[in-house]
């Protein structure tokens, strides 16, 4: 196994063992010519194993800077992003390590989702699940069976064979929930998994997190539809890159979406 820089095998951070991530005093200032745009102005949260919390926040507050950050895909200005990598208390700061780290985080230990599903259009739904496994050598018989068990939990077990352009929108955004799932992340990180979707698909999409959250996986959700953010545990307001408020959740999702139809 290739060994790991000394930065990031030397310095770990204490992080309660129940949780999963703690994000502290995150910020980044875009910088375009002369005008500074701060996108985040010193964000803290932290997020529970088991836990599904929402950012909820209106365009331009700062929920794909987030993301992208703690999904090593963006890098903050400072601040700490730390994940507890063997939930043992020992956390690791994405922010101090190598790209080599990142690459590895990206693909064993955080599970993407975006508005658009961006599936492979040549890979059916089982290959666009199975990659993730492949690219990180997994053997052939623990693929086939947690690929199969992903596509099960998603409720596409029958559409295994089936390309992107034969299924639904909801239907390919199942696939990369399926797919985010595959390496059993610490952490779904979704932005927006449910904009492109219509009432009922997304009521479907939020269910599926609801499913896989009672079997430990945590899931932070950035949306500006406050109905579904309400189904989440615990609904963090973000503005101007800033969270202003939080409030638990835990809202029936049936029910959100009742109540709207009687109005
Ligand atoms: P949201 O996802 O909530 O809509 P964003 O994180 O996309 O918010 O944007 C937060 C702020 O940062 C906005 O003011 C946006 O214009 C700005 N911003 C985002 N990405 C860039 C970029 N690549 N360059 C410059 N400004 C950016």
């Amino acid at each position: 196994m290739k060994r790991k820089s000394k930065k990031s095998e030397e310095k770990t951070y204490e992080i309660d063992s129940d949780l999963v991530l703690d994000v502290q005093d995150l910020r980044k200032t875009y910088i375009m010519g002369k005008i500074k745009v701060p996108a985040l102005r010193g964000i803290n949260l932290k997020v529970k194993k088991g836990e599904f919390v929402a950012i909820l926040g209106p365009s331009g507050a700062g929920k794909t800077t987030l993301i992208n950050c703690l999904g090593a895909l963006d890098f903050p200005d400072s601040g700490k992003i730390i994940y507890n990598m063997n939930h043992d208390g020992r956390g690791q700061n994405i922010t101090e390590m190598t790209n080599q780290e990142h690459k590895e985080m990206r693909l064993n230990r955080i599970g993407l989702i975006f508005q658009f599903y961006n599936l492979f259009p040549v890979l059916t739904a089982y290959e666009n699940v199975e990659l993730p496994m492949l690219i990180a050598k997994k053997p052939e018989l623990k693929r086939e069976q947690r690929v199969k068990a992903m596509l099960k939990i998603v409720g596409l077990e029958e559409r295994m064979e089936h390309f992107p352009t034969q299924m639904s929108g909801g239907e390919q955004q199942r696939v990369t929930v399926a797919r985010s799932m595959v390496n059993a992340p610490l952490i779904i990180l979704a932005d927006e998994p449910t904009g492109e979707l219509d009432t009922e698909t997304t009521i479907n999409i939020i269910k599926i997190f609801l499913k896989i959250k009672q079997v430990g996986q945590s899931i932070l959700m950035a949306t500006h539809n406050i109905r579904i953010a309400e189904a989440a545990d615990r609904v963090l307001n973000l503005k101007d890159g800033k969270i202003i408020s939080e409030r638990k959740g835990g809202k029936d999702i049936d029910k959100i979406f009742n109540l709207d139809k009687e109005e």
